[in-house]
């Protein structure tokens, strides 16, 4: 069965925009893909880090949720993600933010992404890629977040092509 599912790309390591650009490429190999304009956003949690290059893949996909977290993080793998510190740098970040409408709880994976409501650039991004998505029955476009984020778009919605 294929599912709509929508992954968080973060990258602020490295030629970021480039990695994000080959990420959507291997994204692509797990199936259909399409991209939110490219964002740039300041750090979140330590401040003593580069600006991250951030966007949101919609990716229609027959991958089952934990065979879809393992691709990601193998993608993250290939592009030389390794862990330092908690909302540290980091060349390449995917996280699986909606797998259709499914609820997920387990060990290595939450979803609704616990990130979403509360960061501006996933948010916007998502909404890039569909203006009326609600996330456990929460439409996005009016919270306060989203209607005063100073996220700033470096290109539309071709940057990835
Ligand atoms: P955050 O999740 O707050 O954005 P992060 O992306 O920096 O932080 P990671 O180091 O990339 O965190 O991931 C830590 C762990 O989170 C992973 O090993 C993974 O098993 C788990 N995880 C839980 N839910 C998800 C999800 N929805 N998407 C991706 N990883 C998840
Ligand atoms: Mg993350
Ligand atoms: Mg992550």
């Amino acid at each position: 069965m294929m599912t709509k599912t929508y992954i968080g790309l973060g990258s602020n390591l490295g030629d970021s925009e480039q990695i994000l650009r080959e990420a959507v490429l291997k994204l692509r190999a797990l199936g259909e893909v399409t991209v939110s304009k490219l964002y740039q956003s300041p750090p979140m949690g330590p401040q003593d880090q580069p600006h991250y290059y951030n966007a949101v893949a919609q990716l229609n996909t027959h991958l089952e949720p934990l065979a879809l977290l393992d691709a990601l993080q193998r993608i993250e793998n290939e592009a030389g993600r390794v862990r330092l510190r908690r909302w540290g740098e980091r060349t390449l970040d995917l996280d699986l933010l909606l797998y259709a409408e499914k609820n997920i709880i387990n060990e290595r994976l939450t979803v609704p992404h616990m990130g979403i409501l509360e960061r501006d650039f996933v948010m916007v991004p998502l909404l890039d890629l569909d203006p009326s998505l609600q996330v456990n029955g929460q439409s996005l476009q009016n919270l306060d977040l989203v209607q005063h984020s100073t996220l700033n778009a470096l290109a539309d919605h071709t940057w990835a092509d």
